[in-house]
């Protein structure tokens, strides 16, 4: 080995070793300053002799790049979930259920249920080779590139490790830093995170690994899943776990009956809150290995385990002020700003009061004190008002009548919750609402625009509708000229809006945001209609007539292409060759010869449904409309079928065919 390898191979050690003593154990022996010009020095050697870069080294926790996508990946070991109990009794009966089939007698560990997501790291020889998300179980994301960033997980193991792995844990977002992120949001006018369990799993399937590196996540480890791992109970597996250099949480206790358990539980109960991290439970598992084994799984969850629910912690505290926000749709939502209060380790300001109903329910005024909850994943809310603290001259709650942002009457349908800001081309929130749902991840996946981006946009001028996104790339001066926006972020921003045009049409559809065509019903539609333009003269009956389409949808659908200004919006975007046909129907070149053919389908019939029909019918090139006109070329005519129809085909000279007909026609 060369002096400099030598070199850079102990700086390298040295700089894992202390970024265990300090992200591990949270007690370095060197100053961060020294730490720092170790690391700098390293960086420099490798910048002089790329070829000796190790993809190990502390240098490449952040290998830069972007995932588009995070592939799915097969897990090799099943990440079951846990049953979950609420009380001792059932605790009695997990018990019991063990005792069945285990005579000798029982040891468990107690750990805390840290509240994050889950994640399994794969080792190989002693090295981090992947990292998923636990998705479904048997599949999950592969979200390695975003994992390694984070400094508590150890890219190379200590001392005998066993030559293939997987480790479980859960990566969490402190409790401290959530506070100090929100913080932040809120002075910047931004909307808080909502949870840092959410901020955790949000963080992990961000795209861009600088941006997660940035990001305070850790990784708390607890159980080793592979084959001869020379282990024999769960307790061994955490202190081995924490000896290859893993952050294993010090809370755990084994105990030889329920009893200790119980004592864990209500122990943990009050003084959880004091942790750096959210939990939200305590996990009981069998100590023993050999009887795990014995004990094996259900369906779901291991019998060897049960997790016991905390319950969710009540405060009560002060209503300032009752806000509104509006939301892309134009939904507005009721927001009670709460005197701050320290609820479940989280400080709360904001809570969602949902809509005008509940707030009636429960009769909450300004000036109130009110009961606060919080559960496991939701946003904190009001569960009551404490009426005998309620002032003498309070106020009942008049429901906003005219949108805050934009001052249009507020409008609330009959049969629906929530009320609603109709003025969706002009509303600031929903303008920039519409953009952000436009270029989002499922629907044109645009690359290099974010939210900050688009509200400078918005504010300068230069993008006020989806459609204008795409005459950026004529103005690449007046981009350069805003704050932040470097020479690099306009290319990849330009960039990514053309390649947008690649997008399908099923996404295409999603993409623009009609209320209540979420990912699936948009999947639906696009497949049933085929285009844009069918769908846009679909009527209420054909809409109804697909799977899964009901009223609500179909009055949505019809409601939006009425609008003048979305039709000009699709314009807009047809000339700037947005996908508005499916490519299946560009394909099926081959059979056209109803191609141009206008039909009308009408009426019950033997062979087909109707909706068959329109699809055979498309699928060889004609098209269908609902109703007769003099450009109808055949009416497709079933039983039960309206005398006016009829009538009016003779009088326009339109062919009618039966079902037999139409069939002998596509053979
Ligand atoms: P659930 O999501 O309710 O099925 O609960 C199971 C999840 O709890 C697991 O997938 C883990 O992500 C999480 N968990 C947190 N702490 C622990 C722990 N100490 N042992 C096992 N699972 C845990
Ligand atoms: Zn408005």
């Amino acid at each position: 080995m060369s002096e400099i390898e030598s070199k850079i191979k102990h700086l390298s050690v040295e700089l894992h070793r202390h970024n265990y003593n300090y992200y591990v154990l949270d007690s370095p022996i060197i100053s961060d300053f020294d730490f720092d010009m170790m690391l700098k020095e390293l960086t420099m050697l490798e910048k002089q002799y790329p070829e000796l870069i190790d993809s190990n080294s502390p240098t490449q926790r952040v290998g830069g790049g972007l995932t588009k996508k995070f592939d799915t990946v097969k897990h090799r070991n099943r990440m079951y979930s846990l049953d979950n109990s609420y009380s001792f009794e059932e605790l009695e009966d997990f018990e019991n259920r063990i005792n069945k089939v285990i005579e000798e007698k029982v040891e468990y560990v107690c750990e805390l249920k840290y509240d994050g997501a889950s994640i399994s790291l794969t080792y190989e020889g002693g090295e981090l080779v992947q990292a998923l998300t636990r998705g479904d179980g048997f599949q999950g994301d592969d979200v390695t590139r975003n994992i390694r960033t984070i400094k508590s997980i150890p890219l190379l193991l200590n001392g005998d490790y066993p030559e293939s792995f997987d480790i479980r844990g859960e990566i969490v977002f402190p409790n401290a830093e959530f506070e100090k992120l929100n913080q932040k949001r809120l002075i910047n006018g931004e909307d808080p995170y909502a949870n840092p369990r959410n901020l955790a799993s949000g963080t992990l399937k961000m795209q861009d690994s600088v941006e997660v590196a940035k990001r305070p996540l850790e990784c708390l480890l607890y159980f080793l899943v592979g084959e001869k791992l020379g282990i024999s109970t769960q307790f061994d597996a955490l202190n081995k776990a924490r000896y290859m250099g893993f952050k294993v949480p010090e809370i755990s206790e084994k105990f030889n009956s329920l009893q200790g358990v119980r004592s864990f539980i209500e122990k943990w109960d009050t003084k959880r809150h004091e942790l750096e991290y959210e939990t939200d439970g305590v996990v009981i598992k069998v100590n023993s290995l050999a009887q795990q084994e014995e004990l094996g799984y259900t369906a779901k969850s291991p019998r060897w385990a049960i997790a016991y629910k905390f319950k969710a912690e009540q405060k009560t505290t002060l209503l300032k002020e009752i806000t509104y926000q509006v939301g892309r749709t134009g939904a507005v939502t009721p927001v009670a700003n709460l005197e701050p209060v320290h609820l479940a380790g989280t400080v709360v300001r904001r809570a969602s009061l949902h809509n005008a109903d509940q707030i009636e329910k429960l009769d909450v005024r300004v000036g109130d004190t009110v009961f606060v909850e919080k559960g496991g994943e939701i946003i904190p809310k009001i569960i009551g008002v404490d009426f005998d603290s309620r002032p003498a001259d309070s106020i009942k709650t008049v429901y906003l009548k005219e949108c805050p942002e934009c001052g249009s009457t507020l409008e609330r349908k009959e049969g629906e919750a929530q009320h609603y800001c109709h003025n969706s081309n002009s509303c600031p929130p929903q303008i920039k609402g519409k953009i952000e749902h436009f270029i989002s991840r499922k629907a044109m996946d645009i690359d290099g625009l974010g939210a900050e981006t688009i509200d400078l946009l918005y504010k300068a001028g230069l993008v006020s509708n989806i459609g204008e996104l795409y005459d950026l790339s004529s103005k690449k001066s007046d981009l350069l000229s805003l704050e932040r926006m470097a020479e690099k972020s306009v290319n990849n921003m330009l960039e990514g809006i053309e390649n947008s045009k690649n997008i399908e049409f099923e996404k295409v559809l999603f993409a623009l945001g009609i209320r209540y065509v979420g990912e699936t019903v948009a999947k639906k539609l696009a497949r049933s209609f085929k285009s844009i333009d069918s769908l846009i003269i679909a009527s209420f009956d054909e809409l109804v007539s697909v799977d899964e389409i009901g009223e609500r949808i179909a009055e949505s659908v019809i409601n939006f292409f009425l609008e003048e200004d979305n039709i000009k919006l699709i314009d807009k975007l047809k000339d700037n060759n947005i996908k508005f046909v499916s490519e299946e129907t560009e394909i099926s070149t081959d059979n056209l010869h109803l191609e141009g053919k206008v039909f009308v389908v009408s009426g019950v019939f033997d062979v087909y449904s109707r909706n068959e029909l329109k699809k055979e019918i498309e699928k060889f090139g004609g098209k269908v409309t609902s109703s007769i006109s003099k450009k109808t070329d055949f009416l497709v005519a079933g039983e039960k079928m309206g005398p006016s129809k009829l009538e009016k085909a003779n009088k326009l000279g339109v062919k009618i065919v039966s079902e037999n007909d139409f069939v002998k026609m596509i053979d």
